[in-house]
């Protein structure tokens, strides 16, 4: 075994791909299996919200951007192109990252719903966690990679098993590590049959924990949501989802008495800034790649790519 990938989250998963495609024997240890990850809860829009360093998060998610622009082709990808609004009642300009996005323009006020004076237009990939995690789950195997189902009690545990270890163990970091500095922003959503909506939607202005949100997936439709800080509880709340399709029905209609069809809660892996460093480890390097917060799934092909190209490099200390 040339790597060690402990998680199988989208982090995890995608650090798996770059370094098997890249050549490497990789195993992915994980505690929970990647439908029963943080991941699996995602909306899942490219977009760098609730995480920084935003000079480092521009690069990674522009090559996040390009690589499930790209998938978005691949019908088993699970990755699709979808337009639609971010909305506020108040003056808010387009965040620093639209930047990267094509074709982004402001909405004239008869786009906007009743009560909106502010919003942005934009079209960028969407995945549909299930069925993107399950791609790329096969094609980390079809590379050549294993995918064991045990947790890892300690680093000191696997110390030594590989030149190469990744730490892509998301909000569970604050233990693992332990990094104090990483917590959860708890999210809830809801799934609903589409009942036609084909643009998502995101207001920006709902009092904390609120977020409405609505993204469309084909047949289905993912309702946000929630930002709790601090929040563990991994159990969907009733009350929770009642009020989140109340505040989408309020906003469109068409969803009243919507069929729901599932719930999920995820703990976004917050932390002031993703953590993307290495440090020895056993006789060979261990590299970090948690805390992305609200946007791991358009993150990780860039942290993956960052990680491979330095454990491929000439110079990589575990190699000597
Ligand atoms: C409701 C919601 C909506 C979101 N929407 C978006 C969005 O629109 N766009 C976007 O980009 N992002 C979004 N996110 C954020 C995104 O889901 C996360 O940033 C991302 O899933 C983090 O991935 P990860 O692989 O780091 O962590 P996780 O998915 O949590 O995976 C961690 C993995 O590590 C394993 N693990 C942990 N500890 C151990 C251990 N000791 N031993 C072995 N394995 C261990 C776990 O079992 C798991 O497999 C959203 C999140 C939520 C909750």
């Amino acid at each position: 075994m040339d790597a060690l990938v402990i998680g199988a989250g989208v982090c995890g998963l995608t650090t798996g791909i770059s370094l098997a495609e890249a050549g490497l024997a990789v195993t992915i240890r994980t505690a929970a299996p990647p439908e029963r990850t943080t991941s699996a809860a995602a909306g899942a829009l490219w977009g760098l919200v609730r995480v920084g360093p935003p000079e480092r998060v521009l690069d990674w998610g522009r090559t996040g951007l390009e690589v499930t622009t790209k998938l978005a082709a691949e019908p088993a990808a699970g990755v699709r192109m979808v337009s639609g609004k971010e909305v506020s009642r108040n003056p808010l300009e387009p965040y620093y990252w639209t930047k990267l996005l094509p074709g982004l323009r402001l909405c004239d006020a008869a786009e906007l719903p009743d009560g909106f004076t502010h919003g942005w237009h934009y079209t960028a990939p969407i995945a549909t966690m299930p069925v993107y995690l399950e791609y790329l789950r096969t094609r980390f195997t079809q590379a050549g990679g294993r995918l064991e189902l045990a947790p890892v009690g300690s680093l000191a545990e696997v110390a030594g098993l590989a030149p190469v270890t990744v730490n892509c163990s998301g909000v569970r970091a604050r233990d693992l590590v332990p990094d104090p500095t990483i917590g959860p922003v708890r999210g809830q959503v809801v799934i609903a049959a589409n009942p036609g909506i084909e643009e998502f939607f995101i207001s920006r202005d709902d009092q904390p924990p609120w977020i409405v949100y609505m993204f469309p997936h084909g047949d289905t439709i993912l309702l946000g949501g929630t930002n709790e800080e601090g929040e563990w509880d991994e159990e969907p709340q009733p009350a929770i989802a009642e009020r989140i399709v109340a505040h989408a029905a309020a906003i469109d209609p068409r969803l009243r008495g919507a069929e729901i069809l599932g719930h999920r809660v995820g703990l976004r892996p917050y932390r002031p800034g993703v953590r993307l460093e290495s440090e020895p480890f056993g006789g060979g390097v261990l590299w970090h790649n948690y805390g992305h917060g609200g946007a791991g799934v358009s993150l990780s092909w860039g942290c993956a790519a960052e990680i491979t190209a330095a454990v491929l490099s000439p110079g990589a200390s575990w190699a000597g």
